[in-house]
């Protein structure tokens, strides 16, 4: 039962070959079973008993829609009423919120099943998942190395098979490259495309929600409901939703493919690139012609990143003060001592760290010559891709420079943490979406690729990964142990 997709319960539901409760039942049990991959933070058994049940009557009275009793779970950084949502962090472990996410409201009203909230980085700040307050997460295919992150327990739990999907965000990389890790579909939609209102923010400019999927078909179901304008978030698209699925099956003939020939020279792992010229072959067989092109700023990608992302986050999490979120420290001797220690004793090291980089770059005297020069940079390198986009559909590059790597093997350095996003980070100071399928492997374990597109070509995208998937067989593998 483990292998089906997202769009195969789809039929059972459909077809009455299950019903949501014994779904919902057989995933729970997954749950326990893997929770020594620790990639949920909280398991909301009743709630989703509940909400398959009502999946269930719902069905029975004809009145079921596409998703109705679809279990999956969310990132711990989407607010849940009711249900603890603790971005992973000591200052919420304690937060309950008050309202729900709009993503949270639209799987709701979908019928969707909701059956946790997946393990993360602390405030999504990180790319291995060691960064959260409950501990790291496990990649399913061998325990000893990171899932990759933020998204972390989302990746793991969807590769697995713990969980058919999952919500992820991307601030930097954080849906793909754990996507990549673990040997998943992962979709970064382009800026606004879902809105952010109640997802927990690191850095506005740059955040995005997106699917966790075994296929690029499911991502393109589940984006048709996380998808559309909302009006409490002012930076939300108002721009129509089409069908994401519509156009899956569209011919590759004649995509025009870029390909930037630095991207696959030193300093990316050799399986990683042979895999990608693999694909390529296929992707060629497919109609697909590949273009070189240039992305001439790329090499100011990560410093500009470190520099915004940074700044962003010191201004956002300047709200968790002790006094109206989260932990308080005890017994304050006055009301600087509640903020300094509330802040000290509950934030992780890498948040702080990303704090003071933040605080820095903004303060006065340094303004000018980091946090402005970071924004010329962000606008050359979103230049760059729009100069790319005159010739090409679509660019296919790595996700990561490397496969996935051993517990601890990088949590000393933070610089050599942050040379993990090389490929991906880019795409978010531009505000693109962009996809990341499994290619093959490196050894035992799963590399990816990423194809990026021009704003609002997620229906592009989805077509280009979906027509390689029906093709080849990576998305399909799955780790030892969920068999
Ligand atoms: N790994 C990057 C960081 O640590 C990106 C994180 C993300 O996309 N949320 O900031």
């Amino acid at each position: 039962m483990t292998h089906y997709t997202l769009a195969d319960y789809q039929q059972q539901l459909a077809s009455k070959d299950i019903s949501s409760v014994e779904l919902a039942q057989f995933f729970l049990q997954q749950m326990a079973k893997h929770a020594h991959l620790n990639s949920f933070i909280t398991v909301c058994e009743q709630e989703a008993l509940l909400q398959a049940k009502h999946a269930d009557e719902l069905r029975a009275q004809g009145k079921a829609g596409p998703l109705t009793g679809i279990p999956f779970a969310h990132k711990d950084i989407f607010c849940t009423k009711g249900i603890k949502t603790s971005c992973a962090s000591k200052m919420l472990d304690n937060f309950i919120a008050p309202y729900n996410a709009t993503i949270v409201d639209k799987m709701a009203s979908a019928g969707m099943v909701m059956l946790g909230k997946t393990n993360m980085d602390e405030f999504a700040m990180g790319s291995s998942n060691e960064n959260s307050f409950y501990g790291k997460v496990h990649n399913p295919w061998d325990l000893n190395c990171v899932p990759g992150g933020s998204s972390g327990g989302s990746a793991a739990a969807v590769a697995a098979r713990i969980i058919p999907a999952a919500t992820g965000t991307d601030t930097g990389g954080s849906i793909r490259q754990p996507a990549a890790f673990c040997g998943i579909t992962g979709l970064k939609p382009t800026y606004g495309r879902i809105s952010r209102y109640g997802m927990i923010a690191f850095a506005s400019s740059l955040d995005q929600a997106g699917p966790m999927t075994q296929t690029a078909f499911d991502a393109a179901i589940l984006l048709n409901v996380m998808a559309g304008f909302d009006p409490k978030d002012s930076t939300s698209l108002d721009t129509p939703v089409p069908d994401y699925t519509a156009n899956l099956n569209d011919s590759l003939k004649g995509v025009r493919i870029g390909i930037i020939p630095s991207f696959f020279g030193q300093g990316l792992h050799p399986d990683i690139n042979e895999a990608i010229n693999k694909s390529k072959t296929v992707l060629e067989q497919l109609g697909a012609v590949f273009v070189e092109i240039d992305l001439p700023h790329h090499d100011l990608a990560i410093p500009t990143y470190y520099v915004i992302a940074s700044a962003e986050c010191s201004s956002n999490l300047a709200r968790y003060d002790g006094v109206r979120y989260g932990y308080r420290a005890k017994n304050p001797e006055n009301l600087l001592d509640l903020y300094q220690r509330s802040r000290s004793e509950a934030f992780g090291s890498e948040v702080k760290r990303r704090i003071m980089i933040g605080t820095y770059v903004l303060s006065s005297g340094y303004y000018d010559a980091y946090y402005i020069k970071a924004q010329q940079a962000r606008r050359l390198l979103a230049e760059d891709y729009q100069n790319a986009f005159k010739y090409v559909d679509v660019i296919l590059s790595p996700t990561t420079p490397d496969p996935a790597f051993k517990i601890a093997e990088k949590s000393d350095d933070p610089v050599k943490m942050y040379l993990s996003d090389i490929y991906t980070i880019a795409v978010n100071m531009a505000g693109l979406p962009a996809i990341n399928i499994p290619c093959g492997f490196s050894g035992h374990l799963p590399v990816g690729m990423q194809f990026i597109g021009n704003h609002l070509s997620e229906s592009k995208l989805l077509n280009i990964a979906h027509q390689f998937q029906q093709v080849t067989s990576h998305h399909q593998k799955a780790p030892e142990i969920s068999l």
